[in-house]
């Protein structure tokens, strides 16, 4: 039976089925638009803003010149045989989303009622029950669309379906303890211990994000702890041990998960004409990421995995 909920709309960038990264089992995540931080080495970019954006794939573009023609804002232009795109007066009417026939522009950022989503993990409820997955929300930053967040959890659950959030905490906690009514598992962003770096790195200083974590752990909600490692940046043993001590501080964290730095989102930073912030640092060696499991296992006593 539909609910008024069920037609309540968020703004979502991407849904993966059969994702076996986000969670335990095999899963559905739902990417959310929209961000409270600038991390440097994000690696949706895309999620960031919580308007819609276009990302330009120009290796795709044929300079068939159809954008140029609906544009009402004059965004596009083809000249001997280069295609310009302007972003300046563009109204996101996507109008030269729909004429593209060559997908070499993409809208980021479309509207979903509940009631889709619940339909799309209807489709793999047998695979949820065999592998013990279920539904994550991701982003972007999914409380940052807290009533269409929680109202997806809930209606998940409802339906028996296994929920996770992954959150980079930088979110009025009012939002995190209704999440975790309806919350099986959260996997909680563990960025940067020292606040100067944590600020210079994505905009905030951290200390709302422990407070909010110390906080959630206190509700008995089931933590996951997932830390960004990125070489140059937070690779150092100060950081190490600030996870170790603050992981076995907190009662409820389940396990570690290390997130080492991958330069994939240059291409993305390129499709939406932003620039890339993190240089040509290379994504670490497999040898290199072992090492900083090994690091930080030594000192902790939950499981840590890559
Ligand atoms: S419609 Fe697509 S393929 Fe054609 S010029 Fe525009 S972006 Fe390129
Ligand atoms: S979204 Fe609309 S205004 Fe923006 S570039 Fe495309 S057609 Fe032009
Ligand atoms: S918290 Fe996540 S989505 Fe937000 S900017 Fe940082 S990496 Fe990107």
């Amino acid at each position: 039976m539909n609910t008024l909920f069920d037609t309540l709309t968020g703004r979502i960038f991407d849904i993966k089925r059969c994702s076996v990264h986000d969670g335990s089992g095999i899963r559905t995540v739902v990417f959310l638009k929209g961000c409270f931080l600038r991390c440097r080495w994000c690696h949706n970019p895309e999620s960031i803003d919580f308007q819609p954006q276009i990302l330009f794939a120009e290796d795709k573009c044929t300079v068939c010149g159809d954008c140029v023609t609906v544009c009402p804002h004059e965004c596009h232009t083809v000249s001997s045989g280069i295609h310009s795109f302007d972003r300046t007066d563009c109204m996101r009417c996507m109008k030269c989303v729909a004429a593209c026939a060559f997908g070499a522009l993409k809208e980021s950022g479309s509207l979903y009622t509940i009631e889709t989503i619940l339909a799309l993990l209807e489709k793999d409820r047998g695979y949820f029950a065999e592998s013990g997955g279920g539904l994550t929300l991701s982003g972007g930053e999914p409380l940052a669309q807290p009533h269409f967040s929680i109202a997806l959890l809930k209606a998940a659950k409802e339906r028996g379906f296994h929920t996770c959030i992954e959150t980079c905490g930088q979110v009025d906690f009012s939002f995190l303890e209704e999440a975790a009514h309806h919350t099986d598992i959260f996997l909680f962003d563990c960025k940067e211990s020292d606040p100067a770096r944590h600020k210079e790195y994505t905009g905030v200083d951290g200390l709302k994000i422990q407070d909010n974590l110390r906080r959630l752990d206190a509700l008995v909600a089931k933590i996951i702890l997932r830390c960004p490692i990125i070489p140059t940046y937070n690779d150092c043993p100060e950081h190490f041990d600030f996870i170790a001590r603050f992981s076995e501080e907190l009662k409820n964290v389940q396990e570690i998960h290390l997130m080492p730095f991958h330069p994939y989102a240059s291409h993305k930073n390129k499709q939406l004409a932003e620039p890339y912030l993190m240089g040509d640092l290379p994504a670490p060696e497999k040898e290199q990421k072992q090492t900083w499991r090994d690091a930080l296992q030594a000192r902790v006593s939950r499981p840590v995995r890559l």
